[in-house]
């Protein structure tokens, strides 16, 4: 892959609630130890890292199709200890699929200078979808480390995937090779 220049990486959804909670996904345990890997080799090289985590209210739209998950400000809500935000990095709290939307997300990417994301978490066809439409909008280069993502089956995470790379032009690579670009 091209080098990166100014990358941040974009952690979404690996919270309690949907690894082993309200919304519990099974696969979402294989992404845990490379996330983790490109997290410490972020941190190492200075990079932004980010997470976008749902923190629902009641009422909230995705509520009629999911049910109640992620409800702000109860364990479920929390990033697994796994994965747990280090000094430096950022939260934000989102009430729909796109981490972009309505967090002021894209206002803190702007002010670390990034011009590109690197995507891990869940779902691939859901939130990391949308989230990855929105940074495309917005003018960042998306960058998907496909190991660090999931979904509930492998099919819904290949058309997830296939639909980034087609519609915002997703470049798909594995961990390491994104911390030997
Ligand atoms: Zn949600």
């Amino acid at each position: 892959m091209e080098p990166l220049n100014r990358p941040a990486v974009i952690v979404a959804d690996m919270l309690v609630d949907f690894i082993t909670g309200a919304l519990a996904n099974p696969p979402s345990q294989e992404a845990i130890e490379p996330i983790a890997r490109l997290l410490a080799g972020a941190r190492e090289r200075g990079w932004t890292v980010c997470y976008v985590n749902d923190a629902h209210l009641p009422g909230d739209p995705e509520e009629r199709l999911w049910g109640p998950h992620a409800m702000a400000g109860t364990p479920g809500a929390q990033v697994i200890p796994e994965l747990a935000p280090q000094p430096g990095d950022v939260q934000f709290a989102k009430r729909w699929y796109s981490g972009f939307h309505e967090t002021g997300l894209d206002m803190y990417l702007r002010a670390q200078g990034a011009d590109a994301v690197i995507l891990v978490g869940q779902h691939a066809h859901i939130c990391v979808q949308h989230t990855a439409g929105d940074a495309f909008i917005s003018g960042y280069r998306v960058v998907l480390a496909t190991d660090g993502i999931s979904a509930f089956t492998p099919e819904d995470k290949a058309d997830g995937v296939a639909y980034m790379e087609t519609m915002y032009g997703a470049e798909s690579a594995t961990v390491d090779e994104i911390l030997a670009a």
